[in-house]
């Protein structure tokens, strides 16, 4: 098999793998976006993290970020700064690409979060995965996942204000060291949290915010999709605006 024809193997499998996930939401049609009618164009994971952008300190910005990241687990260390550590068995810190233009913040880790010490990983994990991969085009290692509490809240409660108060300063040194052009709020604790207001998720939704001159587009958090499937459409209209703006970023 020739290089073309291996390139044209992998483009029908990026467009059957997102025609199916529409039909997993309930979505029947084809928009006709710039986006979707250009499958030859690179895909926006191939368009991250350029090897040779250096930064003005001369470091290449993924060792300046992921050492400025480590320095923030560093000084987080084996937190006992909120009686949420008592029940935890992992600090579920975050993960991704240090130079992410993406950013998913949700609101702490649950059970298998906790086992495992990686955020999303259990069955809301998997549809925010589904969202990246299959929704968005991008890998996972792409983006950075995180949230607003680092250790699960026990019986996956909301974390409480004191516990949001302890842990927030950690989320955004990291939000602060990737610097990402867009971030997700992933549901109510999240988007709450960050922007600092008392509207409820239902009518943030969908609509473009600042967090710190950074984008931020609100959206239901994956964990309410499962149990409202009905609400998979309403998050994939959100998803689209952020693909429109990641490519509006692209062509600047
Ligand atoms: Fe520390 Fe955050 Fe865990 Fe509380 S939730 S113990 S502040 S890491």
């Amino acid at each position: 098999m020739d290089e073309v024809q291996q390139e044209f193997l992998e483009i029908a499998a990026q467009v059957k793998a997102r025609l199916e996930y529409r039909r997993a939401l309930g979505v029947s049609f084809v928009e006709r976006s710039s986006w979707e009618c250009s499958p030859v164009a690179a895909p926006v994971a191939s368009r991250v993290n350029p090897a040779t952008t250096v930064s003005l300190s001369g470091e290449k910005p993924s060792a300046a970020r992921s050492g400025g990241l480590a320095a923030v687990r560093e000084e987080l260390g084996d937190c006992i700064r909120c009686k949420l550590h008592k029940g935890r068995k992992n600090i579920v810190f975050g993960e991704g690409n240090p130079d992410a233009e993406l950013v998913f913040v949700g609101e702490g880790p649950g059970q298998e979060e906790d086992l495992q010490g990686r955020p999303f990983v259990g069955a809301a994990g998997q549809l925010l995965t589904d969202i990246i991969v299959k929704g968005m085009q991008l890998k996972r290692e792409d983006v950075y996942i995180c949230n607003i509490v680092k250790c699960r809240p026990p019986g996956n409660r909301n974390p409480e204000p004191d516990e949001v108060e302890a842990c927030e300063p950690f989320l955004i040194k990291q939000l602060q060291t990737i610097n990402p052009k867009i971030i997700i709020g992933l549901g109510n604790v999240a988007v709450k949290t960050l922007l600092k207001t008392k509207e409820g998720i239902t009518s943030l939704r969908g609509n473009w915010k600042t967090y710190q001159g950074i984008r931020l587009m609100p959206t239901f958090h994956p964990a309410y999709l499962l149990r409202t499937p009905s609400d998979k459409k309403l998050v994939w209209e959100d998803i689209k605006k952020v693909i429109a703006e990641i490519e509006k970023d692209r062509k600047r």
